[in-house]
């Protein structure tokens, strides 16, 4: 797709350091390396978002995060552990808008990432829960 920073990686008209490439995916280091080896994981095909995503693709982006992790891992030996994130539209922090995978290893409970998970337990019945889950189940095609 024109005007899109991904797409032009992919395209060799922007450079980028490789880390994986195979004929629908490439994967290749954050710019910013939130941690060192941070990596990121793309479609060939444009998609905005996981919305934009039929299964096949899902499959054959998703099926290549353990090796690409499990050489992230094998290359330092000071990483202990890995944060695998994908930021959907903007109000999930999506800043780059064809679909992507983040690789963020971890050396340390305090190194430079982080993520909060609030909890809300308290504000929902059982019966609440269940009619929070048949809805989303009704949708599911
Ligand atoms: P998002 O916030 O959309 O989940 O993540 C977008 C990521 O793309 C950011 O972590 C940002 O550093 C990275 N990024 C943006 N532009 C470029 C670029 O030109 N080259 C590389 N390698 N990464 C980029
Ligand atoms: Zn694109």
């Amino acid at each position: 797709m024109e005007d899109c920073i991904f797409c032009k990686i992919i395209n060799r008209e922007i450079p980028s350091h490789v880390v994986y490439e195979d004929e629908d995916v490439l994967a290749f280091l954050d710019i910013t390396q939130v941690t060192k080896g941070h990596t990121l994981l793309i479609p060939k095909k444009h998609v905005s978002d996981i919305f934009e995503y039929d299964q096949n693709l899902a499959a054959t982006l998703f099926s290549r995060i353990p090796k690409i992790a499990k050489a992230i891992e094998s290359s330092d030996n000071l990483i202990k552990g890995m944060n695998i994130v994908n930021n959907n539209r903007e109000v999930a922090y999506q800043t780059v808008f064809h679909s992507h995978v983040h690789l963020i290893p971890r050396y340390d409970k305090k190194d430079d990432f982080s993520m909060r998970f609030g909890n809300h337990m308290e504000d929902y019945s059982a019966a609440e829960l269940a009619t929070l889950a048949r809805s989303i189940q009704a949708h599911i095609k």
